[in-house]
């Protein structure tokens, strides 16, 4: 087993919890290993569907395996919700460390034969794996919460394709741009103790101070970060570029920006450390 996915394994015992963050470009990538050596913890660099779109796969592997590689802490590159078979083991080809195969929208049956299917194919490369069942509504589709993940429904999903980590839905909601979802901690205690397994939990930018605190206690071992960090990038370029309408250089406009985004990464990397 790869370091970073051990450290996630036992931040599920640990009062901690392993952020994975959705990046969009290398400067990212950059910053967020940087606050991730200043915190000493580890942290995952997510591509997820709109990154997929932006550039192929095999790029963002290459480009991000080299970052990490260099990284004075331990750091996985992790492959976020992803339905296709064929990309998911390009993936791992690709060196991403680990990947979350989502049939959350398939029967539980079909769910758990996919998910099998990619254990097997990950294991053999020291890959973790994380699935889900249940569904994590989009805030910015207007999808409401109701398909909690069932205690039932883990269970058989975690033992019968032997994933590495479960991604859940308990309250939590994607893309809020504030914090204003609530944690069904009854519906999560449920869950632990029917599984075994490390917790996930998506769209954490939504999620209050309180219930974060009470989540590192709990067996979640990794949460997904999104719109927090994409929050500061656009609104941090667009002061920028307002500020200083001149200048049309790249690196010079993304150097501020940058800075600020770093240490909105460190803020949220200190937050959920032991
Ligand atoms: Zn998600």
């Amino acid at each position: 087993m790869k370091e970073i996915n051990q450290m996630i394994n036992e931040a599920s015992s640990r009062n901690m919890i392993v952020p994975g963050f959705n990046i969009f470009g290398h400067e990212e990538a950059l910053a967020v290993v940087k606050a991730a050596e200043r915190a000493a913890t580890p942290v995952l660099l997510m591509v997820n569907r709109s990154a997929r779109q932006a550039m192929a796969i095999k790029h963002w592997g290459a480009l991000f395996s080299s970052i990490v590689k260099m990284a004075e802490v331990p750091i996985g590159v992790h492959l976020d919700h992803c339905t296709d078979l064929d990309l998911i083991q390009e993936a791992i080809e690709s060196g991403f460390t680990s990947v979350m195969y989502d049939g959350s929208k398939l029967s539980l049956d079909e769910n758990i034969r996919n998910s099998r299917f990619v254990v097997k194919y990950a294991a053999s490369r020291d890959v973790a794996v994380e699935g889900e069942v249940g569904s994590v509504p989009y805030d910015d589709l207007g999808e409401k919460l109701g398909d909690f993940t069932t205690p039932e429904e883990a269970k058989r999903l975690v033992e019968e394709s032997g994933l590495d980590w479960l991604a859940v839905s308990v309250g939590n909601i994607h893309r809020l741009t504030d914090r204003k979802s609530t944690i069904d901690f009854q519906a999560l205690q449920a869950i632990e103790n029917a599984t075994k397994v490390p917790l996930v939990i998506h769209g954490a930018s939504g999620i209050r101070d309180e219930d974060m605190e009470q989540l590192k206690k709990s067996k979640v071992a990794k949460v997904n970060i999104g719109t927090a960090l994409r929050q500061v990038f656009g609104q941090s370029l667009r002061r920028e570029m307002l500020a200083s309408p001149e200048v049309f250089d790249r690196i010079t406009l993304l150097k501020n920006p940058m800075n600020l985004y770093e240490e909105k990464a460190y803020a949220l990397i200190c937050q959920l450390k032991e």
